[in-house]
């Protein structure tokens, strides 16, 4: 493959030895890939402290075929999002849509996926911690939708009728809801919960959301049986706390 320059986000980094560090990157061209950035860990190292978790850039490397280790060759900075180790919650959020991403990507790039990760990145960069919450569920769920596996709101994923006037449960494994009559399988949503997921999932804005801490453990939830199946994910505990 040779020289590939592309768009780039930091997911995370790696100590590796004592002056360089592994990467892991969420490219626009290839999609996820690892890249040794050697020296970065110097003083005065060409990197200048840049290769840090959601910083973008126009990032160089040497590909060869069938290595999954690239050797970075320069990084040119697009978007600097260093301030977010500021706030614990919007750091921990950040993490959040990093770590899905670096675990359930593609193998290849995926536009939608770059530009809903980067939007999640930007959207939280500069943002109050208050508004943490809120915003976090939104980008979350987004790029789980990214992802592909927006969850089934809008009809029974036994039945297939419309989710409605029976009531509503949210089956995890299943990936949807689940209507009042076919089997109580999953916590029951009232109407406003219901509401408030449709939006949620939907991509919605914040200010709609009316968190009442159970709409961060449905979605912490979906994520471990139905998109991570079975993964560990480390920031998943987090979000359980989310609102
Ligand atoms: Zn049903």
């Amino acid at each position: 493959m040779g020289l590939v320059t592309t768009r780039a986000v930091v997911l995370q980094t790696y100590r590796y030895s004592e002056t360089s560090k592994i990467l892991r990157l969420m490219t626009w061209e290839l999609g996820p890939c690892s890249a040794l950035a050697r020296g970065a860990l110097r003083p005065r190292s060409r990197f200048g402290g840049l290769l840090e978790p959601f910083v973008e850039g126009e990032a160089t490397f040497y590909s060869r075929e069938g290595r999954d280790l690239h050797t970075l060759s320069n990084f040119e900075l697009l978007r600097d999002r260093r301030g977010l180790d500021r706030s614990i919650t919007l750091f921990t959020i950040a993490s959040v849509l990093c770590e899905l991403v670096m675990r359930l990507a593609p193998e290849h790039g995926d536009e939608e996926l770059y530009r809903t990760l980067t939007a999640g990145l930007d959207g939280l960069h500069g943002r109050a911690r208050e508004e943490a919450p809120a915003i976090g569920l939104e980008y979350v769920w987004g790029v789980v939708d990214a992802l592909g596996f927006r969850p089934e709101t809008e009809r029974c994923v036994g039945c297939r009728n419309p989710i409605g006037a029976t009531g509503a449960r949210f089956d995890f494994e299943a990936g949807g809801l689940r209507c009042g009559t076919c089997g109580p399988i999953g916590p029951e949503l009232d109407p406003a919960e219901l509401d408030t997921l449709r939006v949620l999932v939907s991509g919605g804005a914040a200010g709609r959301n009316r968190g009442n801490g159970r709409q961060g453990r449905w979605l912490a939830e979906f994520i471990r049986h139905h998109v991570a199946e079975g993964a560990q994910l480390k920031s998943l505990p987090f979000l359980s706390r989310l609102g």
